[in-house]
């Protein structure tokens, strides 16, 4: 895939949007769409799509949870799990693949702490393992950056560690007090906006210069899709200071009903983007990023090698061990030896897209429904054609039009299938 410059037409004129370098602009003159030849021109000799170099290594360390989340894709499996911890010393050959690039491109190595389950109740565990990626970072004279999701949920001497040690920590909080609290209780039912809440002052008020820096992951469910804007005016007032506020999909809800109600998600998402903006913070969507070159959430499609407890390699966030048939696909190979033609078969079937993403303006930032939409899990054409994307395709295009200085007003809000043309609706690149 080759970058393009899309023409999209809007009000009286055309936005132009050049997907290389994410710049949009607005020209008051309408493109005669009619005249113009539409096959696709390379703006930029480089491709899009590389071969896979990691530069992070992300480890799902175990699956243990002190949470009982409503919407948890992982619970319904973990009785069946095999229960297993990464052993740290299996860590430095999986770490040496990265730390070999990051060599050659002059970047420090990023390692990623996350999982099935909560990083920060093994805390042990997350010391033994970067012992052994210290010594894959000296041996090749590199730096490491840390990186940790957690829920929150932890004990303030872990936190007051954890906010020295790691450079980003993404912090679960969902929305409000009374919603977080409906979505995340405890395995023993009790409420935990407000241990959350003081993990993320103990984090705020670190020793550690710099201090790490802290994001906000919020998953958005179809009871809850109002909450967006209240949630940045909260987390604005009660956490000074926080810059980034990511909203995320519940996965794997296929019967989760705001997807029946886009205009309802998006018009929720542009006002909190809106309230954000006013108040110096950069909030976005996962499922069309603006800011990234990024699509399916695949690690092996972000230069991101996961390494699962058992120790295999993963290609999918959501096979995380080598237990279940339906996961065996999506690994490729074990930490001593990686399956490359699996690798490469898997980054091809990855590849695929439908043919109404291939032409889109906003393939470069768009999800495609991953995960309830995946070209290695399930037919991919038919799933796909079926995927209603007004979600992503809307606020991608809203995002599109704040880069290119275009305000949205309110009236345009309201009417949001006139004001974002939904599918089949085609934008049109440049020959
Ligand atoms: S569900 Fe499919 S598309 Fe999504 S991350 Fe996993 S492998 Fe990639
Ligand atoms: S918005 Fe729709 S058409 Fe565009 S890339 Fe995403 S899934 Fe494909």
């Amino acid at each position: 895939m080759s970058p393009k410059e899309f023409f999209i037409p809007w009000r009286h004129g055309t936005i132009y949007y050049d997907e290389f370098t994410r710049s949009a602009r607005f020209q008051a003159a309408a493109v005669d769409l009619s005249k113009m030849p539409f096959s696709s021109t390379v703006t930029n000799p480089l491709r899009l799509i590389h071969r896979f170099q990691p530069l992070c290594l992300a480890l799902f360390l175990h699956n243990r949870c002190n949470l009982d989340c409503r919407y948890c894709y992982a619970k319904p499996r973990t009785k069946l799990s095999c229960h297993k911890r990464l052993d740290p010393r299996v860590i430095t050959t999986p770490a040496e693949w990265p730390a070999r690039n990051a060599r050659q491109q002059n970047q420090p190595l990023h390692i990623l702490y996350h999982g099935g389950g909560e990083p920060l109740l093994e805390p042990d565990l997350i010391r033994a393992c970067d012992e052994e990626i210290e010594q894959v970072c000296i041996k090749h004279r590199i730096s490491q950056c840390r990186h940790l999701t957690t829920n929150g949920v932890i004990n303030p001497e872990t936190t007051r560690w954890a906010s020295v040690f790691f450079h980003t920590i993404t912090l679960s909080y969902d929305l409000t007090p009374e919603v977080h609290n409906r979505n995340r209780p405890s395995l023993g039912h009790r409420q935990t906006s407000v241990h959350v809440l003081k993990t993320a002052d103990i984090l705020r008020d670190t020793s550690a210069t710099p201090p790490p820096e802290l994001r906000i992951r919020a998953t958005v469910t179809a009871d809850d899709v109002e909450q967006m804007e209240p949630a940045v005016g909260f987390l604005h007032t009660r956490l000074p200071g926080i810059k980034h506020i990511q909203f995320e999909p519940v996965y794997l809800d296929h019967s989760s009903p705001y997807r029946h109600y886009p205009a309802r998600f998006v018009q929720s998402f542009i006002r909190s983007h809106k309230l954000g903006k006013r108040l110096g913070m950069d909030i976005s969507y996962a499922g069309a990023r603006i800011t990234q070159r990024h699509d399916r959430f695949c690690p092996i499609k972000q230069s991101n090698l996961s390494l699962t407890p058992d120790a295999f390699y993963t290609a999918c966030f959501l096979s995380t061990e080598n237990q279940f048939d339906s996961d065996k696909a999506l690994l490729f190979g074990d930490y001593d030896q990686p399956d490359m033609p699996k690798l490469n078969r898997l980054l091809n079937t990855l590849e695929q897209d439908a043919p109404h993403c291939q032409d889109c303006f906003n393939r470069s930032h768009c999800a495609r429904g991953c995960p309830n939409v995946c070209p290695v899990r399930m037919d991919y054409l038919e799933t796909s054609e079926a995927y209603d994307c007004s979600i992503e395709r809307w606020i991608g295009f809203y995002l599109i039009c704040d880069r290119a200085g275009i305000d949205i007003s309110t009236a345009e809000l309201e009417n949001m299938e006139q004001t974002f043309p939904p599918r089949p609706h085609k934008s049109r690149s440049r020959s």
